[in-house]
């Protein structure tokens, strides 16, 4: 009788906990399935004691969990599964659908040996716990550090990267330039009278050629290039893998589409021109200032032959 009655407590203590227990023999049959793995999984215990685990939750690779869990039987020592490394054993859903962006329960997982009298660990306790909460939290966090990282790099009227961005990563493109030995072409650009732009249509006209510059800029390079908004209305490239010829290419089709373009704002209809200048890579360079320099020196060149031009520095 005391033992009837102690088996309805323990029973209810299994039922009102919220974790997940269950309990597995050698084969990975289930032994015990508590409430809380019945209301997430829909499946009573009539439905599953007895079974094979995997039969009712394929989404459970066998052989890692088997794996996963040799310590246990092996070393009679517990084992975590933690959400950071797999969000979840089992694939269950989340009941909280307005203060989770999370759709899937995150688990972390406690598996530790139950020995029987004679001290042989014939069984497995699972202990699934509920860490959705903290999952999503942590998530959003990490989402909104990588929002601010990818703000703080970009230059927020062109979407190209700033300067203080735009330099480290020169820096480093350089040493591995230097490295490699690789044919690089910094380019160096610069809108034409710019001030004469701001003074006739205004300073929020200026803005929006700018603008419509940098987007002939992102169509005209390509992903491994790196191209960034050095100053008010100049502009910095690193053409990757190319040579002065192709560089010069890419150069002469930046200029014609910006000859080209046509900025309309309040009505009025803006022209523009670009110089650009440009500087082959050579090893030779103490370090990736001197090569800017190199193709500043290029682009005050255009500028004095007489603007709306390109010109390659080479070694
Ligand atoms: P040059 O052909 O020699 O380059 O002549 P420029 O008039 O373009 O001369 P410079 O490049 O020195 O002029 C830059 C001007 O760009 C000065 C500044 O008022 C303007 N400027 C800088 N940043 C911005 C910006 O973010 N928006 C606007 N609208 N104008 C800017
Ligand atoms: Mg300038
Ligand atoms: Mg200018």
């Amino acid at each position: 009788m005391e033992e009837l009655s102690r088996q309805h407590w323990l029973h209810d203590l299994l039922s009102s906990v919220e974790v997940g227990i269950v309990v597995l023999d050698r084969d990975f049959k289930v032994e015990v399935w508590n409430q809380f793995m019945e209301n997430h999984s829909n499946l009573r215990p009539s439905q599953i004691v007895g079974k094979s685990l995997f039969q009712h939750f394929p989404e459970i690779e066998q052989d890692w969990l088997m794996l996963k869990a040799e310590p246990v039987f092996n070393l009679k020592s517990p084992v975590f599964l933690i959400w950071e490394q797999r969000p979840y054993l089992f694939k269950f859903g989340c009941n909280r659908p307005i203060t989770s962006e999370l759709d899937v329960m995150y688990q972390n997982v406690t598996l530790f040996p139950l020995s029987s009298l004679t001290g042989n660990v014939e069984r497995m306790c699972m202990l699934v716990y509920d860490v959705t909460d903290q999952a999503s939290s942590r998530l959003n966090i990490e989402g909104l550090n990588n929002q601010l990282t990818e703000m703080s790099r970009v230059d927020g009227l062109t979407q190209l990267y700033n300067r203080r961005y735009w330099q480290e990563r020169f820096q480093s493109l350089y040493r591995l330039a230097k490295r490699r030995e690789s044919a690089n072409i910094a380019v160096m650009l610069d809108i034409d009278h710019f001030k004469a732009v701001n003074d006739n249509y205004g300073h929020q006209a200026g803005d929006k050629v700018i603008q419509t510059l940098a987007q002939i800029i992102k169509k005209q390079v390509r992903e491994t290039d790196l191209a960034g908004r050095y100053g008010g209305e100049e502009f910095a490239i690193i053409l990757a893998d190319a040579s002065g010829d192709g560089a010069m290419q890419v150069a002469e089709r930046i200029r014609k589409a910006a000859e080209a373009t046509e900025v309309t704002h309040d009505g009025q209809s803006i022209r523009f021109t670009v110089s650009l200048g440009l500087a082959e890579f050579s090893s030779a360079f103490a370090n990736e200032m001197q090569w800017l320099d190199i193709a500043d020196q290029a682009l005050y060149e255009a500028k004095e032959n007489g603007r709306n031009q390109a010109i390659l520095r080479t070694r």
